[in-house]
């Protein structure tokens, strides 16, 4: 495999380059994905985008879609071998997604369709990437080692506010050279959630709850990160801290894949015709989903129009119709699509650097703005270019509600909040071109706000005695007799009868944290 490493190499990989212009070597895609962030905060993004033909994206479309993965890899010009590329896709999306499909496209009424990106094991489209990044991780980190590039293993901490945590525990279990740890904020996520992350085998896994919220998770994480004498310790015992979450090159790149391959898919079974223009929607909080659609869209998919949909934390939104970023006086506030509720976007970075030409200074410049006055402005020309391709909506929390009932009432098709913020975002916003709707969970991941939005309950108002103190286990099981969905999927279905093995509880803040963290390192040697 080592001569086949050195042709890749040889052949001049595309090397990555950060959003804030401060590395002065690119990088090759290995180094990229172990280091998750470049050394002075900038994203990394890669010096060339591959540019595919209407015929070549036509011709994905006969291909199984770990063939189509390999491909469009390939075409980035990764630094490992096409052979390896190939044998880790098939690993990646194969018997873990429920449908050979892997993201089937259901179309719905008034040339609305839905690409179902939550067939795999943790029912949110986190899977996506999250199935596919570790096994590119673990390959990286082997060749960096091969390299005398990289001498320990890796601890991968996450905070998470629900889906990204399990969906991170389920890709990394088992893998080699890798342990996960995740803190979520306790009593701050579902029961399903909870259940799922606590309920996670494999012996290279640990889930904390923290008293607090995502916030003080997310503030723990990083105090820990940049702890020098912490990382020095580790570093005496064969570890280093790395990160998984959605500003890693690594987790992108999955995402682009999805969007040319539904092209495809649509042309194959005649829902668009060759070369038709298509608008993109998607639920956005952290705008990773939506900038993957945009990397399809240069890279010469078909795509017209990115509509942004936003729930009630509605700074992306405000954004893309104002052209100013501002969170100075917004309230953070709780709506029934949590993992959109989030209003500091960490991928707008890798956008704005690719709509201002590449202009690492400027990112700087507002990243610094935001950090010190909590707002920034972009220039005329960039507001221009970003006018162009998107066009953004908020949903409030009452429509999102009343958009599954109705889509379920008039069409018979069960969505969850994410995907109904999406929908409703689309039918606003839809010109006359089809739609292609990122669907991001399945329904029974969010069954309490579903329940809700079927029954006409407001979110915060208490549920009727039939329904009121159930398990989400049991409340799925309720909306499936209602409902005649019976498609829980498996892995949430048994919930209630999965041992739990994480129960510890510790506060934010407290040096407790990080010796939890440590004990569990130590437990991972030999
Ligand atoms: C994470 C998540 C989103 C938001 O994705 P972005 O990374 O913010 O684009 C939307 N829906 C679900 C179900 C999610 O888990």
């Amino acid at each position: 495999m080592n001569s086949l490493l050195d042709r890749a190499e040889n052949l001049g990989a595309n090397r990555y380059l950060d959003t804030r212009g401060t590395i002065n070597e690119p990088i090759p895609f290995t180094q990229a994905v172990i280091q998750g962030l470049a050394p002075g905060g900038g994203l990394f993004v890669p010096e060339a985008l591959p540019q595919f033909t209407l015929d070549e994206i036509t011709s994905l479309a006969e291909l199984p879609y770990p063939e189509r993965a390999a491909r469009i890899y390939e075409a980035f010009n990764i630094d490992l071998a096409d052979e390896a590329i190939a044998r880790l896709m098939d690993a990646s999306y194969g018997a873990n997604f429920d449908v050979p499909e892997v993201c089937p496209i259901t179309p719905l009424a008034d040339g609305i369709h839905l690409l179902e990106l939550w067939h795999g094991p943790t029912s949110a489209f986190k899977d996506m990437a999250l199935q596919c990044l570790p096994n590119f991780f673990a390959a990286s980190a082997a060749k960096l080692k091969g390299e005398g590039k990289l001498d320990t293993d890796l601890c991968i901490l996450v905070a998470t506010s629900g889906d990204t945590g399990k969906a991170a525990l389920e890709g990394f279990k088992g893998v080699d050279g890798v342990c996960v740890g995740v803190l979520y904020p306790d009593g701050g996520v579902s029961d399903i959630q909870r259940k799922q992350m606590v309920t996670t085998t494999g012996n290279n896994v640990h889930v904390w709850a923290l008293r607090g919220n995502f916030d003080d998770c997310q503030r723990m994480v990083k105090r820990i990160f940049a702890d020098d004498a912490f990382a020095s310790e580790l570093a005496d015992a064969g570890w280093a801290l790395s990160s998984a979450n959605s500003i890693n090159w690594g987790r992108l790149l999955p995402q682009i894949v999805y969007y040319i391959s539904g092209y495809a898919s649509m042309m194959a079974s005649g829902a668009i015709s060759a070369g038709q223009a298509l608008d993109v929607c998607v639920p956005t909080g952290n705008f990773g989903n939506i900038l993957a659609a945009w990397y399809a869209k240069q890279m010469g998919t078909p795509i017209d129009q990115l509509f942004c949909a936003s729930n009630e934390n509605r700074v992306l939104t405000d954004f893309i119709n104002t052209g100013t970023y501002d969170i100075s006086s917004r309230e953070f506030v709780l709506t029934p699509s949590p993992s959109m509720d989030i209003l500091v976007s960490s991928n707008l970075e890798r956008q704005l650097f690719e709509l201002t030409g590449r202009d690492g200074g400027a990112i700087s410049q507002w990243m610094a703005d935001l950090n010190g006055s909590r707002r920034f402005q972009v220039d005329k020309d960039t507001f221009a270019r970003l006018r162009e391709t998107f066009r953004a909506d908020a949903i409030t929390n009452a429509e999102c509600l009343e958009t599954i009932k109705r889509v379920f009432d008039e069409q018979g098709y069960l969505m969850d909040p994410h995907t109904a913020v999406a929908f409703a975002a689309a039918e606003n916003l839809k010109g006359i071109n089809p739609v292609l709707v990122a669907s991001t969970a399945h329904w029974a991941k969010f069954g309490d706000n579903v329940y809700r939005a079927l029954h006409g309950i407001a979110p915060g108002e208490a549920l009727p005695p039939e329904a009121a103190g159930l398990t989400g286990c049991q409340l799925n099981r309720l909306i499936a007799e209602e409902t005649g969905k019976h498609d829980i999927p498996a892995g949430l279905a048994g919930l209630d009868d999965a041992e739990a093995r994480f129960t510890t509880v510790l506060d934010a803040d407290e040096p407790a944290t990080e010796q939890a963290v440590e004990a569990f390192i130590s437990t991972q040697n030999g």
